[in-house]
């Protein structure tokens, strides 16, 4: 039987978490949430998920700040991120691509949310 892939979701907002889950948990992922940046790079560090989704926005620190001090630990640097976000303008997607970045912009499609993870889960999976 596969393993179980672990993914973290970091958003503060309960029905962005809530679409999320149900589709990760409805195609065998396991679960795990975090409402803010600091307790997710806790986490992440602690629990070592195959992938984190990251919201932008955020209480406290932003999602980006926290990208860079997970790309900073060996513990976290290799974990695949995610930013689902509500805008991403020009400038944003320039940023991101720099921190190896995958975007997803809300609203979410609920038809391609886990496939495109899951492309990003698979490109990993080739360069290990
Ligand atoms: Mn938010």
């Amino acid at each position: 039987m596969p393993e179980t892939k672990k993914i973290l979701i970091i958003e503060d907002d309960p029905k962005s978490i809530k679409l999320q889950r149900d589709l990760l948990e409805a195609a065998r992922y396991e679960v795990i949430v975090s409402n803010d940046a600091e307790s997710g790079i806790s986490i992440a560090k602690d629990e070592v998920p195959d992938l984190i989704t990251m919201d932008y926005q955020l209480p406290g620190m932003n999602g980006e700040f926290a990208v860079m001090i997970l790309r900073s630990d060996e513990k976290t640097k290799h974990i695949p991120v995610v930013f689902v976000t509500a805008s991403s303008m020009r400038e944003d997607k320039e940023r991101f691509a720099l921190l190896h970045v995958k975007i997803i912009t809300k609203p979410v499609n609920t038809r391609t949310f886990v496939k495109e993870l899951e492309e990003v889960l698979n490109g990993k999976r080739e360069k290990d």
